[in-house]
């Protein structure tokens, strides 16, 4: 394709971009200093298996970074920095590797003093707290850390090995009709996800579309939520951000909501079938009158050959007016989409009611491991679902009553049975008050792959194992329980007998490790599956 989708062109973001300047030589004595220590830190590798590895404690004595609001941290005692995989208007991101496990990570760095307003702070900080709201889902890059130190902000990410997708559209040209359909349908799904889970991204763009590796099929992984807000129902933004290109014509007018995503996602579209995009000009002011005049040339090349479907779709996708655009949901079933010859796709539960319905089909013993783990949680972890239990009640009374529980699910695209609610809702109201309240539906939301981070197991271990022998006893498990109120003998024997695999009675880290586990990353892999046994097994319908 023609150089006239070359990266960069951005708005908020070219107002940085007279900021950007190399970082390398800062990097470069850091690296030096810390290869030396990986050396040593390689001999002291090697952990006893099964032996709770005492990670590095959070550095609680160092002094609060004024950006992430908490203790500084060196990522380089951790991580030796490598070479650069990549820039955007705010950071520079590098291979990095865990000097302690080999394993490499990207890192992307932002410079503190390229932050220049409060906004500019906020930005990264919202950046930090929107990834940790989305870990767990399968198509966006994982963030394993955050770290500030005196000059910037690190953030420690799943490697994509594979590079952006911007640079296999330029290698291919253009994608095949099947191609690009099959591509669509998992960006579309990442942004049904976001949007359910109360995130519009803003900025999507090939570009912050990565590949996991260098094959041929390479999940795509979504990232750079630099731009990212949260928002519930019926918010309005006004900042006029995103890449020129994609940005959608309600973004100029400052009066919008997550349709915007999906205008963007039809511009990636438009690109991925002929090359070009369809709002193009010298200049980023011309381009946004393109934007705005909202004419799609759908007659010179190659489009005459292309199907009408996918002209159909791409219409919907950028119809001028949000309030009729395509929806994502609405996306996923138009007949282009769905019409390459693979299976019908079946579509992901509403992450929402997914962790609900996880957490109803938990013994107890996890459950109340979760509120501990809940309980140690920082600010920025908890941040989105704290935004998500505002989102839904409704009258502010800090507790959700089933009616706001039906309707807030409802918002999010899902229709229940009054009985589902009710045994959704029974399953979150842990003192059985016939409300949730905030720190119930944290405990119940919260994302269960939040359970693979081994500092918070280790923690809700420690919590349980009260004399430090490295065993939950009978004794300790039935103390435990009875401070969360459960005091019945049988569901303590059940969760011994369940959890305690090489029966010896008690319960050691390795086996809470994986009761912990168990169950969610199934359900991950296979979410129909799950969904299947749920609705037959758990749910009687409601008018059986
Ligand atoms: P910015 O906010 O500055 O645009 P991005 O998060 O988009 O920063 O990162 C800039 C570039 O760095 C990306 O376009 C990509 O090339 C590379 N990059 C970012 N994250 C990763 C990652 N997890 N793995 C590999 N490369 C990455
Ligand atoms: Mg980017």
């Amino acid at each position: 394709m023609g150089n006239c989708c070359s990266h960069g062109s951005a708005t908020k973001r070219v107002a940085k971009e007279e900021a950007r300047e190399d970082e390398e030589a800062a990097n470069q004595t850091d690296q030096q200093a810390t290869q030396q220590t990986n050396q040593q830190a390689k001999s002291q590798q090697s952990q006893p298996k099964g032996s709770p590895k005492k990670e590095k404690a959070p550095r609680k004595n160092n002094p609060i970074g004024p950006v992430l609001g908490r203790p500084m941290d060196d990522v380089h005692a951790s991580y030796t920095m490598g070479k650069e995989l990549g820039r955007g208007q705010f950071g520079v991101t590098h291979i990095c590797t865990h000097k302690q496990t080999g394993e490499q990570f990207a890192c992307k760095t932002i410079a503190k003093r390229k932050l220049t307003t409060k906004e500019d702070v906020e930005d990264v900080k919202r950046e930090v707290q929107i990834m940790h709201h989305l870990t767990g889902q399968p198509n966006v890059v994982e963030l394993k850390g955050a770290f500030e130190d005196k000059h910037d902000v690190h953030l420690v990410m799943e490697l994509c090995a594979g590079g952006e997708l911007f640079d296999r559209i330029i290698a291919k040209g253009h994608y095949t009709e099947r191609a690009a359909a099959s591509l669509l349908r998992t960006i579309v799904q990442i942004i049904r996800s976001c949007h359910q889970l109360g995130v519009i991204h803003r900025d999507l763009k090939p570009e912050n579309f990565l590949l996991l590796n260098d094959d041929e099929n390479a999940p795509l992984k979504a990232t750079d939520f630099g731009l990212s807000v949260f928002y519930k129902q019926g918010d309005q933004f006004k900042d006029i951000v995103g890449s020129a290109y994609y940005i959608a014509p309600e973004v100029l007018k400052r009066k919008y909501g997550p349709e915007v995503d999906i205008w963007s996602i039809g511009v990636m579209l438009y690109i991925l079938l002929c090359g070009v995009p369809p709002f193009w000009a010298e200049s980023e002011h011309e381009i946004f009158n393109e934007i705005l005049r909202g004419h799609v040339d759908f007659s010179s090349d190659p489009w005459p050959s292309i199907s009408p479907q996918a002209k159909d779709l791409v219409k919907k996708m950028l119809t001028q007016d949000p309030v009729k655009r395509l929806t994502a949901v609405q996306v996923l079933s138009h007949p282009w989409i769905k019409e390459d010859g693979e299976a019908p796709d079946t579509p992901l539960d509403n992450a929402v009611l997914n962790r609900l319905k996880q957490f109803r089909a938990m013994n107890k013993f996890k459950k109340v491991a979760l509120r501990v783990i809940a309980g140690c949680l920082s600010e920025e972890e908890i941040m989105g679902l704290k935004q998500m239990f505002k989102g839904m009640d409704c009258d502010n009374s800090g507790t959700i009553t089933l009616d706001e529980l039906k309707q807030g699910l409802a918002k999010q695209g899902t229709s229940l049975s009054n009985f589902e609610v009710k045994q959704l809702m029974e399953a979150a109201d842990a003192d059985g008050n016939g409300t949730i309240d905030y720190d119930e539906f944290i405990t119940a939301t919260m994302h269960l792959n939040r359970m693979d981070k081994e500092e918070h197991l280790y923690t809700a271990f420690q919590y349980f194992d009260k004399d430090n022998s490295g065993y939950i006893t009978v004794e300790e498990l039935e103390h435990a329980l009875r401070e969360f109120g459960i005091n019945n003998d049988n569901d303590i024997k059940d969760i011994i007998s369940e959890v305690d695999t090489d029966n010896d009675d008690r319960i050691n880290y390795d086996e809470f490790v994986a009761m912990m586990r168990k169950g969610h990353q199934e359900a991950e892999i296979n979410p129909k599956r799950r969904r299947e046994s749920f609705l037959s097994q758990e749910l009687v319908p409601e008018d059986s």
